[in-house]
């Protein structure tokens, strides 16, 4: 196998799903397994299933049929286009709403193939992307209910992806209040109130998770081991279930500065350098194509990223305790965006251990 090469370690994927689902199930609360990051994988999601995930949501209705065969409900958590209805009622089961045309189509359509569509509607608790603003809901839902093809099976609510909001006990308690009061007027149950992606996980470590949440959107955890609140490896979970190696293919030591008429990089950027001296670096051959540079870091602390182009990244190693030579392998840590970059970059070799 050549590099670069992601290494795709399913037992730990499975000890992150069982630690996330249990420590959530504890609490009453159902995790719809977030696929995205991975591209809807099948055999990453699978292990997700085997550990007890009994709903996959990913934001691409493509991705959700790569999930086909698996005993999970599908979900879509991102908002359908008007372009996609035939394909949502064929592949989903589920999926996040906010517009009445939209799920005007979807129940036709779901009529059209003597289906029912599941409907989660979305309410905006003030980070601004997707959902209903608090005054038009009660509308909103007298109009769903009228449709044949739908049925209303949660009130959900997003936060941390557009306006940075972190989800407080508070917040969450409206969301809470809104069901009641929808479910006391239309004499309806509303069964999931999905409380938010893996920035609403800090909730349940302080105890502060309002009872009546009982579903949560998780995808970074699972991965990573990572949410955005904290910042910190969750405790028990493996943050190295996903590992990106490149290969070094060339070592010399070369000044810091560029020598010679400067003008733009191959990225139209004027490039800054600070002079070290002659600094010993290495060239790995994995670039811009293949990661998303800004969410990269050397395993190896003492080394550092000089810059990269499309197919050639360059560290400094002058100051690594190890002696790296040329044909070694050189692990890379990623964050959310990098790893997204990796999964849907071809040039990436992807081994799964099984
Ligand atoms: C991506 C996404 C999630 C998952 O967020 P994580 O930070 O990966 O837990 C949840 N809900 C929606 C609507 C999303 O788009």
């Amino acid at each position: 196998m050549t590099y670069p090469k992601l290494e795709i370690n399913l037992p730990k994927i499975y000890h992150n799903g069982k630690t996330l689902v249990e420590m959530c199930r504890k609490k009453g609360i159902e995790i719809a397994a977030v696929t995205k990051v991975f591209r809807g994988h099948p055999e990453i999601a699978r292990v997700l299933v085997e550990a007890g995930v009994t709903m996959l949501a990913d934001s691409r209705i493509s991705n959700i049929k790569r999930l086909e065969g698996l005993e999970a409900h599908k979900m879509l958590i991102r908002i359908p286009m008007m372009s996609e209805i035939e394909e949502l009622v064929e592949h989903v089961d589920i999926s996040i709403n906010s517009e009445l045309e939209v799920m005007d189509r979807i129940s036709e359509e779901a009529l059209k193939r003597n289906k029912v569509h599941q409907v989660m509607l979305m309410v905006d608790l003030g980070d601004l992307r997707e959902g209903l603003w608090e005054d038009e809901v009660e509308s909103v839902v007298e109009k769903v209910l009228m449709m044949k093809g739908i049925q209303l099976v949660g009130l959900g609510a997003n936060f941390g992806c557009y306006g940075g909001i972190i989800p407080e006990r508070h917040t969450l308690e409206k969301l809470i209040a809104m069901k009641q009061g929808l479910e006391k007027k239309y004499g309806i149950s509303i069964p999931y109130l999905s409380g938010g992606n893996s920035n609403s996980l800090h909730l349940i470590w302080e105890d502060q998770m309002p009872e009546g949440i009982n579903h949560l959107r998780i995808g970074y955890p699972f991965v990573l081991a990572k949410e955005d609140v904290y910042d910190q490896v969750i405790e028990g979970l493996y943050d190295d279930a996903f590992r990106l190696y490149g290969e070094i293919v060339e070592i010399k030591n070369k000044p810091s500065v560029p020598i010679g008429k400067r003008g733009i990089d191959a990225f139209g950027n004027i490039p800054e350098f600070i002079d070290r001296g002659i600094r010993k670096r290495a060239i790995v051959a994995l670039g811009r194509q293949d990661v998303r540079l800004e969410g990269i870091t050397p395993k190896d602390e003492k080394v550092t990223i000089l810059g990269a182009s499309s197919d050639h990244l360059i560290l400094d190693i002058h100051d690594s305790k190890t002696s790296y030579h040329v044909g070694d392998i050189m692990e890379l840590k990623m964050n959310y965006g990098a790893l997204l970059a990796v999964m849907t970059s071809d040039y990436v070799m992807k081994e799964i251990i099984i």
